[in-house]
């Protein structure tokens, strides 16, 4: 048995168990896989073409490779069977719950896919004549009109492509902002329980980044903003929902501190579907905030995306919206491109943040959503939402712990892990054992203002019974922690078909190149 840096095995095994080895290392329908490097070769292909005729020339000018690519390659059923086993070594949405707070990992309906293939979005190419594709920017103008009217904003930037992206362009459009009006600010206020990617952003665009501490209660103290208030300090980002689960109350005091003191609030909007059709930020004095369609409007995730982080922008800023971007006129959609054209239309862009005009499979996906559900569907998501994961906290609450106290959360709930005190099971052990039990962990160790944090956001597109065998499995977990199993804990998982593997020397030594094993010597052989 393979044993990584912590003692721990990282080979399949059975707790006691006393199956028998196979032949083929595989446990039935759980097949290995190796990499491709190992099962390819640099001859076999899975496609026939014909010698070319000595007459081709190269246009190289002299620069052909000298020695074979040595790539492997595999004959089509072969190919086919490596892919399709490593995805079912993946865990995925259409195959079970996963909880990941903050990450609304939510189902993807079927008709968004159907309308994402029609020929008309499916086909379009980004560098096509404007003039034939109209329908194609007018879908992008509707989707844009949609995230507005539901928003209370503006305007908004539809090209970034994540929720981070998203957040660098309105970081950028606050930074230009700034410039306009002749200033060079030089800090920006995050709140300390905020996504590591709103620090991460405001630092590379240069800003000094100062963290507001959280309150007892979980939330951000206006106060506590308005202390670090000053005419060097741009902007602030905070999360509504945030990260804890909680509405941030005072959000509408701290917006008025921020635009007195001259700088702007950029909200990290990746929680919207706990308040979409119920809160609209715009009123609540945001002046920019990513919307990830890839959460809220339930276009897949990350393996599955490209995802799309659209920005919606408050009068404020919206003169300073990248290109290119969609104006509808009498005359139907006009595609706004160039600094001249911007110039024409009153508007002064900070520049691009993409080549083209964004995700356009996305925004297709996005706007089958909102039509399907409609303006009251789509407020029915949010309290759904809402009502599971607070169902999931009345099922645990009286064995798990709530670091901010039993009380209604918003659209994901967070466990600290005290309830593991003394079990000598830690958050880690917890996660690793949901994963035999068949659940994806939830969020662990994030947000970083409680210790060992468990944030489960269950999502609007659970059932009841769903929610009940997560919640029953969850229970009996904490019963067996409690009843001092650790090395069920420690061992964990025992049936994945990895086991416990170092991530940190993962992280630190990543090995990235394959290299071919040394050939076998007759020497090495004796
Ligand atoms: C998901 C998320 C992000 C980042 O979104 P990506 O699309 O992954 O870049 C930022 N902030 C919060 C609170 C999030 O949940």
């Amino acid at each position: 048995m393979t044993m990584n840096r912590e003692g721990r095995p990282t080979t399949p095994d059975e707790v006691g168990s006393t199956a028998p080895d196979t032949f083929t290392g595989n446990r039935a329908l759980r097949i290995e896989e190796p990499v491709i490097f190992d099962v390819g070769t640099a001859e076999a292909t899975g496609v026939d073409l014909p010698e070319p005729d000595g007459a081709v020339k190269s246009r190289l000018g002299g620069l052909e490779r000298s020695e074979p690519l040595d790539l492997p390659g595999l004959a089509e059923p072969e190919a086919m069977r490596h892919y399709v086993r490593l995805s079912q070594k993946n865990y995925a949405i259409d195959m079970g719950l996963y909880p990941l707070g903050s990450c609304t990992m939510k189902h993807n309906p079927r008709l968004n896919e159907k309308m994402a293939r029609l020929p008309g979005f499916a086909d379009v190419h980004p560098l096509q004549p404007v003039s034939t594709v109209p329908g194609a920017l007018e879908l992008i103008a509707e989707c844009a009109r949609w995230l507005c009217v539901s928003t209370g904003m503006e305007a908004v930037a539809m090209s970034p492509k994540a929720g981070a992206h998203g957040e660098l362009c309105g970081m950028m459009a606050i930074k230009a902002a700034h410039a306009a009006h002749g200033e060079n600010r030089s800090i920006v206020l995050v709140p300390e329980s905020a996504h590591g990617t709103n620090p991460a952003t405001a630092a590379l665009l240069g800003y000094k980044v100062v963290a507001i501490p959280a309150r007892e209660d979980g939330t951000v103290d206006p106060a506590a903003v308005i202390e670090r208030l000053s005419d060097d300090v741009a902007g602030i980002m905070l999360t509504n929902p945030n990260t804890c689960g909680l509405f941030e109350r005072d959000i509408v005091e701290i917006a008025k501190a921020v635009h007195e003191a001259g700088a702007y609030f950029y909200c990290d909007g990746a929680n919207l579907n706990a308040i979409l059709g119920k809160a609209r930020p715009g009123d609540l004095g945001v002046d920019c905030m990513h919307i990830n369609l890839h959460k809220t409007f339930s276009t897949p995730h990350g393996g599955g995306g490209p995802g799309a982080g659209p920005v919606v922008l408050s009068e404020r800023l919206k003169a300073f919206a990248p290109l290119p971007y969609v104006k509808m006129t009498a005359a139907g959609p006009e595609l706004i491109e160039t600094p001249a054209d911007a110039e024409a239309d009153g508007t002064k862009p900070f520049g691009r943040m993409t080549a083209f005009h964004g995700q356009m499979g996305m925004f297709v996906r996005a706007m089958t959503y909102m039509l399907s559900h409609g303006a009251d569907g789509l407020r029915q998501a949010s309290e759904d939402a809402v009502l599971n994961a607070n169902y999931v906290r009345a099922g645990l609450q009286d064995v798990m712990s709530l670091p901010f106290g039993e009380r209604p959360y918003m659209h994901e709930v967070l466990f600290d892990d005290s309830f593991l005190d003394d079990t000598g099971v830690s958050t880690l052990d917890f996660a690793k054992a949901m994963i035999d039990e068949g659940f994806h962990p939830m969020t662990m160790y994030f947000p970083l203002v409680v210790h060992g944090a468990m944030l489960i956001e269950p999502t609007e597109s659970e059932s009841k019974a769903s929610l009940d065998l997560f919640v029953a499995t969850l229970r009996d977990l904490v019963m067996r922690a409690k009843r001092g199993e650790v090395d069920r804990f420690k061992g964990a998982p025992w049936y994945a078909p990895r086991r416990r593997l170092d991530e940190t020397a993962a992280a630190r030594h990543p090995v990235l190149k394959w290299t071919p094993p040394e050939p076998q010597t007759a020497d090495a052989a004796e």
